[in-house]
């Protein structure tokens, strides 16, 4: 038999074929009016995308660029911030407030939970210059409320900075009318395209905070790159090809509404979220366990192997019998869970291919008791719900 690599991780996630022939045909230099042309509609596409009338910035560097940005330009030594974590990327916000000086308070909660808004009030000072949160924690996939939290924040002076980088594109956002100061996305994440990019919206309450803060940056002044990207500019040589790969990735998402962004994302979404439900249907069909039972993500879904058997096995089996590439769990959540992407360039077609491999592996590794099609069953009545409406 042959095989077909097929990428399950979230992030990088499968590439879109149109933005990787627009990437192979980008060579062009940055400082012309064809660039400028190709950055403009691609900033003007992503404030669609995001779902803000906030300035939106594209930065060349990975997701963590831009996290670092929202906190070396927001804050100063000393400040006082609450990170709300519960997983990898939320300790990531913990590392960077406290790289940067901040005095940081910590709402912890266990991997795979999310914390509740009665909490999070708790937790919250007025004397907090920032919250910093996850809308997806992709190390366990969960999904925290970030509406939740944005209206306790209402009417206080506490800046609201969201990393979304697999939020976007797996759940729908409100940017203006919650209040998010900052929202965070990835170029390898939902846009189908792969690592190298990093965006993200900042409110007018952010822009005057920047003003006050002492921090010292250079590369992510995010001053200095608004100045340029009105102007179709950036401050340093950006990823002319990623830039352009991004432009052909969301007029695919346009196109998949008849070439209306707003409604090609929220299409995406619900691609994402129909194929994380078909999928947690099949594993749970299967009798597996989910890791995140409560509020779990739409960009990946977070499984549980049985006692005493290993997730590293699982994800091995799948990589050399189907080529298909999933993600173990990462830290102390190594061979007990894997992960498993919906966000992005995914169609049912693949949540199908993924189950049916998973049939075999449950069967033939874990030694689990399949009836062929019982994932695969639960996961097309899912579909069928969905498309009835
Ligand atoms: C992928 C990801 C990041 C960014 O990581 P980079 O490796 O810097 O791109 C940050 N937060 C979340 C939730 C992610 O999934």
């Amino acid at each position: 038999m042959i095989r077909k690599t097929r990428l399950f991780t979230p992030g990088s996630t499968p590439l879109l074929p149109a933005a990787q022939f627009a990437m192979a045909a980008a060579d062009i230099h940055h400082r012309t009016p064809e660039f400028r042309a190709l950055f403009q509609k691609v900033l003007a596409q992503l404030k669609v995308f995001v779902g803000t009338q906030n300035d939106v910035l594209l930065l060349s560097c990975s997701g963590t660029g831009a996290m670092e940005a929202s906190v070396s330009n927001l804050t100063s030594p000393g400040d006082k911030v609450l990170v709300l974590t519960a997983g990898k990327f939320g300790e990531r916000w913990v590392d960077l407030t406290k790289a940067f000086g901040c005095q940081v308070d910590v709402l912890e909660k266990p991997y795979g939970q999310t914390f509740t808004v009665d909490e999070v009030k708790a937790a919250l000072k007025p004397e907090h210059k920032a919250v910093y949160m996850q809308a997806s924690e992709t190390s366990t996939a969960v999904n925290h409320d970030v509406e939740g939290v944005a209206k306790l924040l209402k009417g206080t002076e506490t800046l609201l900075i969201v990393d979304g980088i697999t939020g976007l594109g797996t759940q729908t956002f409100d940017v203006d009318g919650w209040g998010v100061d900052i929202l965070i996305g990835g170029s390898q994440k939902a846009v189908m395209i792969p690592p190298g990019l990093a965006y993200l919206s900042v409110s007018e309450r952010a822009w005057k905070a920047m003003d006050a803060s002492k921090n010292p940056r250079y590369y992510f002044d995010l001053r200095k790159e608004r100045k340029n990207q009105v102007k179709g500019e950036t401050a340093y040589t950006p990823a002319v090809a990623l830039v352009a790969g991004l432009g052909a990735a969301l007029d695919y998402i346009a196109g998949q509404a008849g070439g209306d962004l707003e409604k090609g994302r929220i299409a995406l979404i619900d691609n994402a979220q129909v194929n994380a439900k078909a999928t947690r249907a099949g594993l749970v069909a299967l009798g597996f366990t989910l890791f995140a039972p409560t509020s779990p993500s739409a960009a990946a879904t977070a499984v549980a192997v049985p006692e005493g058997m290993n997730s590293g096995d699982v994800v091995k089996a799948l990589k050399a019998k189907f080529s298909l590439v999933t993600a173990n769990g990462q830290g102390s959540m190594q061979g007990k869970i894997f992960r498993v992407a919906h966000l992005g360039f995914f169609d049912f077609l693949d949540t199908v291919a993924f189950l049916g491999a998973m049939e075999h592996i449950a069967k033939d590794v874990l030694g689990l008791p399949v009836v062929y099609g019982q994932a695969v069953a639960a996961a097309q009545q899912v579909y069928a719900d969905a498309v009835k409406g």
